[in-house]
């Protein structure tokens, strides 16, 4: 397999420091809004990923972050009114209602920042007792110079990026520093501000800092796959990297991925902007794995142009993937034959080349457009069996299984749900027994168990609803 690494700039051949374990690590959302399409293109990009190391055996264990201490939540709060932690905590389950409509496998782990500031106090000590950091005003520096490898990540010297630093930070900020590239580690409260003692003070983590503590503390020094937005490699990746390498003496992670843009009419979709679609608007007026295809189906390294007409497309595409399902799908129950001995072999045959096809192809730094050309073919394959004069039940099974096989690494569920709806609502009752009686242990179980049949819940006020995906 090979993967296109932002460090090296080349595709290398993956090779994961534990045979058949892959430490991935990605940088979660800020949890002060609602995600917009863009920051679920990326969990989706990562999350197919994610699903094709492990559909080629891998065991991935999937860290990401919730970035709930920023300045951004604490505005967000006095416009809410509400404290910091509830911010983050709305906006936290907002994340998981809207990834699993998208059919986003839940990370291994989701460490936030607020659970992990002893850590966070910790690794910046031994930044200040290394020399790569240095106290001032009751702030924590990371010094710059003292880090030879700055710039490595984003391929700047740091000649070049002094050039352009001193303009970019405020005055006032700029006093405290011994260099203007130097970043904060750890920043003195404000007033009324939600901040932690520390031996430099009360005061609250930097932004960069987390995800450097996050990710030794639960993948170790040395990671296989560092991921996250195609804006996040400069500076927050660099930072990491120079935090982390600093700390450990160590290499932080193997292969960096980063993924492209959504664009909305030509431009970057982001919340500054102003030019977004808010996820869960779009997922209420459209079939999500309708939105999930779309997302899944662009290259994770290119950008991605939104559009009305590109979810048509999308829905389109994914309408003939389904109908090629339910054609093979009706003979078997319709008409196919047991098999005898022998028969439509070539069949049998031509599936194990469209496999082999289909992983040749996303071997290489997932190729998705290409995997997914493959899987238009094999639903041409599975339209043409339908229409033969005896379908055999082991041709049509095979087919069938690889088909869904394939389409579950884009994250796509191709079966009608078996349940009718009589079985479902019994099960969402005897949730709602099991949460009322706090046995969240089953009530979890029913959910999961529901949304493997493509059933997704959503609990309103008004109670529990249902949707097919
Ligand atoms: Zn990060």
């Amino acid at each position: 397999m090979k993967i296109y690494n932002t460090l090296t700039k080349q595709k290398e051949a993956f090779k994961p420091l534990k045979e058949g374990k892959v430490s991935m690590y990605v940088c979660g959302p800020t949890v002060y809004n609602y995600i917009h399409i863009g920051n679920a293109r990326s969990a989706v990009a990562f999350d197919t990923i994610r699903r094709y190391l492990e559909y080629r055996g891998y065991d991935v264990n999937y860290v990401s972050n919730f970035t709930d201490v920023d300045d951004k939540i604490i505005h967000r709060g006095h416009e809410l009114q509400l404290s910091p932690q509830e911010v983050a905590e709305k906006f936290i389950q907002a994340f998981y209602e809207d990834t699993t409509l998208l059919n986003i496998k839940k990370a291994t782990l989701n460490p936030r920042v607020m659970e992990s500031i002893e850590d966070i106090i910790q690794f910046v000590q031994d930044l200040i007792d290394k020399d790569y950091a240095y106290i001032s005003k009751g702030d924590v520096y990371y010094r710059t110079n003292a880090f030879k490898d700055y710039g490595k990540l984003s391929g700047q010297s740091l000649d070049d990026l002094m050039s352009g630093a001193s303009e970019r930070v405020a005055d006032e900020e700029l006093s405290r520093k011994e260099n203007p590239l130097d970043f904060a580690l750890w920043k003195s409260a404000k007033d009324g501000e939600i901040s932690w003692e520390s031996p430099w003070g009360q005061g609250r983590p930097g932004w960069h800092i987390e995800c450097s503590v996050m990710a030794i503390k639960h993948l170790g020094d040395t990671i296989d796959i560092h991921a996250g937005g195609h804006d996040l490699t400069f500076p927050h990746h660099e930072n990491e990297i120079a935090q982390s390498e600093a700390k450990t003496g160590k290499q932080f992670a193997n292969y960096w991925l980063h993924n492209g843009f959504v664009t909305f009419d030509g431009e970057k979709m982001s919340k500054s902007l102003g030019n977004f679609v808010v996820a869960r608007d779009l997922l209420q007026q459209v079939d999500p794995q309708i939105v999930r295809f779309l997302l899944a189906s662009a290259h994770y390294r290119h950008p991605l142009a939104f559009s009305e007409s590109v979810l048509n497309e999308a829905e389109n595409n994914l309408e003939k993937l389904r109908q090629a399902y339910r054609n093979i799908e009706y003979r078997l129950k319709k008409d196919a034959k047991e098999y005898e001995n022998g028969q439509d072999k070539d069949i049998l045959e031509k599936l194990n080349v469209l496999k082999e096809q289909f992983i040749a192809e996303m071997d290489d730094d997932f190729n998705v457009p290409n995997g997914l050309s493959v899987l238009y073919k094999l639903a041409k394959e599975l339209n043409i069996y339908s229409e033969q004069p005896v379908v055999y039940r082991e041709i049509a099974q095979n087919m069938l299984a690889l088909f869904s096989e394939l389409a579950e690494v884009f994250g796509i569920v191709l079966a009608e749900s078996a349940l009718i709806d009589e079985e479902i609502l019994a099960l969402i009752e005897e949730r709602s027994q099991a949460r009322a009686n706090k046995d969240f242990k089953r009530s979890d179980a029913i959910r999961d168990y529901l949304k493997d049949q493509g059933i997704i819940l959503d609990d309103t006020p008004q109670g529990t609803r249902f949707k097919r995906i």
